[in-house]
């Protein structure tokens, strides 16, 4: 193509726009520029070349190439002189190619120091993208009018052609190194992570979810689902059910593994394919996250029986307490005097903190408290024994207080009565102390095809959502204006829930601050 002038394409041009169209299938970005350099050289018989890529973000320094081995610094230099003053600046402006007859009397080339090449002919074309200069090839030549309109024209459309399958190339390594991030920081988190798709399939692991499923490569688990993991550790057959049985946004719950001995904090969200409307798309799929709160766990357990111990050892003192205050009581002559005040101060201290200590031991009576106390209970009897117990409390603090019962006479449950009318006398207490006078509290009580439910309403003060998930913790009390002149010591729901626990049950809280609260259990029936 080098001696042609006339405007008929040869055989050679047409094979040159072949070559181009085919590296569109190329993806490597390295390669497809070195082959457009290679074949535009070539097909003008350039003697230099020198070739910017530009970026989303600028130039891109990765793909600068020149001619001359220039030293990094000095090659920034240069690069901007020749984008601020040369040849490629003009094209890059002008969006358009250009040609230079020659160098000594065209003032657009520019010539940076220290460049001793003879160059007197110059072509230089954009590459066009979507209206933007991606990247500026200039082809040089030491003779004057090497270059000539026929090749200009050529190289434009060729430069536009190439351009496709720069940006494409360039768009997939972009994508490969966002891919790339990604797994980087998936890799990073000690949590074990695990994401799944619709059909409960594992897409994507990290590494600690690849070393907890005991699995050399990522690879090995994709396409499985975590119930083929369940001989490793019934954990594994948990979540699985867990994640079947949930749907919509994010839930989390405590999870032990016996195998591993450790205790996980497990979250459970559903995730939607990004171009799908958020809200109403389908579910696309699982995220499970298991948080080790091993440390946590045996701290807790650390506190609990540090408690027990000191709570068992001040059980003692206080009972000496209690009885030589009641044995002064009963030396005091009767006379008027402040010693009597003062005794009653001391018994009235000591009644509370031994009914603290009662409280605190009764959890922990509940948390290791043997089956064989389990009785067959007709559990109408049960709850409106409760209910006839609780009645005073509710009478005396003015509250409109009902309830809807609906159990059959003939349903008997195996259960520990004492522990359960205790766990029912709790929910309805508070709902009681938390509730002002004249306002409402009612107990339901019913079944299901599968449980026993018990729910305390009340329109009370009701409970910021911050303190919901805390509620069931020992010793936590919501601390507010409202609470502050109530007694309590936080063990009353921790009890509940103990109970309920322990018989297998669940509990469960909802609550709108100054609208009211609601509390139950359900106990299966099985
Ligand atoms: P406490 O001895 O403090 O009542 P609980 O464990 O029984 O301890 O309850 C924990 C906290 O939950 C309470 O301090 C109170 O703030 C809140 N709470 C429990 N029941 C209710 C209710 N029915 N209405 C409003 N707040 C409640």
């Amino acid at each position: 193509m080098t001696e042609k002038t006339s405007l008929q394409p040869t055989f050679e041009d047409l094979e040159l726009l072949a070559r181009v169209s085919q590296l569109l299938m190329s993806l490597d970005l390295d390669e497809v520029l070195r082959q457009v350099i290679a074949l535009m050289r070539d097909a003008v018989g350039a003697t230099w070349v020198s070739f910017f890529l530009h970026d989303q973000h600028g130039l891109d320094w990765d793909h600068i190439l020149m001619v001359r081995e220039l030293p990094p610094g000095e090659s920034l230099q240069v690069v901007h002189q020749v984008l601020d003053n040369g040849l490629a600046g003009w094209a890059t402006r002008h969006r358009q190619g250009t040609l230079v007859q020659d160098t000594q009397t065209d003032p657009r080339w520019y010539v940076f120091p220290g460049d001793q090449r003879p160059v007197r002919s110059v072509l230089c074309v954009p590459f066009l993208y979507e209206d933007q200069v991606i990247a500026v090839l200039t082809l040089e030549h030491e003779a004057p009018q090497h270059f000539n309109e026929y090749h200009l024209r050529m190289m434009t459309i060729v430069a536009n052609q190439a351009s496709v399958a720069v940006r494409n190339a360039q768009l997939f390594q972009r994508l490969e190194g966002q891919q790339r991030q990604l797994r980087a920081v998936l890799q990073a988190i000690p949590e074990v992570l695990i994401v799944l798709d619709h059909e409960q399939r594992i897409l994507l692991l990290n590494n600690a979810a690849q070393e907890m499923l005991q699995v050399a490569q990522a690879s090995a688990a994709i396409g499985s689902t975590l119930h083929d993991y369940a001989s490793l550790d019934p954990i594994f057959y948990e979540l699985h059910t867990q994640v079947m049985e949930h749907q919509r946004a994010a839930k989390s719950f405590q999870l032990r593994s016996e195998a591993f001995q450790r205790d996980f904090e497990v979250t459970l969200s559903v995730w939607h394919h990004a171009a799908a409307a958020e809200g109403n798309a389908p579910v696309a799929g699982h995220i499970v996250l298991l948080h080790d709160i091993t440390t946590l766990h045996d701290l807790s357990r650390f506190k609990d029986e540090m408690l027990r111990i000191a709570s068992h050892d001040l059980r003692s003192p206080i009972a000496l307490i209690i009885g030589y205050a009641d044995m002064i009581e009963m030396d005091d002559t009767g006379r008027e005097s402040p010693v009597r005040d003062y005794v009653n101060i001391i018994q009235t201290a000591a009644e509370r903190m031994n009914n603290m200590l009662e409280e605190l031991l009764r959890v922990e009576r509940v948390k290791t408290s043997p089956l064989e106390l389990y009785e067959t209970i007709t559990i109408k009897l049960l709850v409106e024994t409760t209910l006839e117990n609780m009645r005073p409390a509710a009478t005396q603090k003015h509250l409109i207080y009902g309830a809807d019962i609906q159990l059959d006479e003939t349903l008997i449950l195996v259960l520990d009565p004492v522990l359960i009318r205790q766990a029912m006398e709790n929910l309805i207490g508070n709902a009681i102390k938390y509730t002002p006078e004249g306002k409402t509290v009612r107990v339901l009580a019913y079944t299901t095809a599968t449980s026993f439910e018990f729910i305390v309403e009340d329109s009370g003060i009701g409970i910021d959502k911050a303190h919901l998930p805390n509620l069931f913790r020992s010793f936590y009390r919501v601390k507010n204006q409202q609470t502050s002149g109530i007694a309590g010591s936080g063990l009353g729901l921790s009890l509940v829930k103990s109970v309920v626990e322990r018989h297998r049950g669940e509990v469960w809280v909802e609550s709108e601050p100054g609208v009211g609260s609601r509390f139950g259990f359900r106990l299966p029936l099985s």
